[in-house]
């Protein structure tokens, strides 16, 4: 099954979990910045809602917004009941500390699994996971590599491969290139996040039965790139675009669901 086909066949099954709720779930999207990339994503978000029966609205702030204004629109959905998921699109403007943010949102309402104390997991990460069991690819004891290390998808990438029990690694940018190769040639599963176009090619030598998750996105003048290059001698090759993207997207609705979960069983308890 390709992940478009993954992805719109699990969307069938959330609407039909989202039909069995007591209550529309509602989701506020607060953007503050003018990058199309964010209007493209949004627009994403919002599509997704509609078809799975979610009420998203989008909140669009001038980007000279100050800090206090936006830690004060998030404070008030957090109080309201009617709200049960908060995202506040990335990047922010520069005058706006982005961690004091993250923290702003209940860890309740935290779709987007930032929050320290919350207990779901950052979308990029949680939707590959998803889509490997899926896919009945056998995690325990394989090793993987994490290329990457950012706060939202390489370190809580590292940390869920973890918990499958694979041997993990995580290499950067100041990985020794020698011994990235090393890594590479040893890896059953890589995830590489690192925004450069067509790093991995064929100067690295791959297990013919490995698979490559790629999670870039480069914008060239040919269009969508990964951090991988196409069709490289391996089992499995997530494509982008139609890839990590997607599984990206449907995570997010996944989040925001077992929110609405959790309220109603709570609810039903008291
Ligand atoms: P980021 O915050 O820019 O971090 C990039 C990471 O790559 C850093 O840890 C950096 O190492 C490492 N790196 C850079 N050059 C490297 C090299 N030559 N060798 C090894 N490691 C290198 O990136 P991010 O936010 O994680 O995003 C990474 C990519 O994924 C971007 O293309 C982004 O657009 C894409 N992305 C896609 C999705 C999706 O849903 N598909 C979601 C999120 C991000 P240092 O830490 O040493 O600097």
């Amino acid at each position: 099954m390709t992940i478009k086909e993954y992805v719109s066949c699990r969307k069938q099954q959330l609407k039909d979990v989202v039909n069995t709720l007591t209550k529309v779930p509602q989701l506020i999207i607060i953007n503050a910045n003018e990058d199309p990339a964010s209007k493209s994503y949004i627009n994403g978000k919002l599509k997704d809602a509609a078809l799975l029966n979610i009420d998203a609205k989008l909140i669009q702030l001038e980007p000279n917004v100050t800090q206090e204004q936006l830690i004060r629109l998030i404070e008030k959905y957090n109080d309201d009941s009617n709200c049960d998921g908060i995202i506040v699109q990335l990047p922010l403007p520069k005058h706006i500390d982005e961690s004091i943010i993250k923290l702003t949102i209940s860890k309740d309402k935290d779709v987007d699994g930032f929050h320290p104390l919350g207990t779901l997991n950052p979308c990029t990460p949680q939707g590959i996971i998803n889509y490997l069991h899926h896919e009945n690819i056998t995690l325990e004891g394989k090793n993987a590599l994490v290329i990457g290390r950012s706060n939202i998808v390489g370190k809580p990438m590292a940390k869920l491969l973890l918990n499958e029990n694979c041997n993990v690694t995580i290499c950067h940018s100041k990985t020794k290139f020698t011994d990235l190769k090393n890594y590479v040639e040893n890896a059953d599963i890589i995830v590489i996040a690192i925004g450069k176009n067509g790093f991995l090619d064929e100067r690295f030598n791959y297990k013919s039965d490995a698979i490559i998750i790629d999670v870039g996105i480069n914008r060239t003048l040919e269009g969508l790139k990964g951090d991988a290059k196409e069709n490289l001698p391996v089992k499995l090759q997530t494509p982008v675009p139609g890839g990590v993207g997607l599984l990206t997207r449907l995570a997010l609705y996944e989040n925001l669901i077992k929110i609405c979960l959790t309220k109603e069983k709570n609810n039903d308890g008291i």
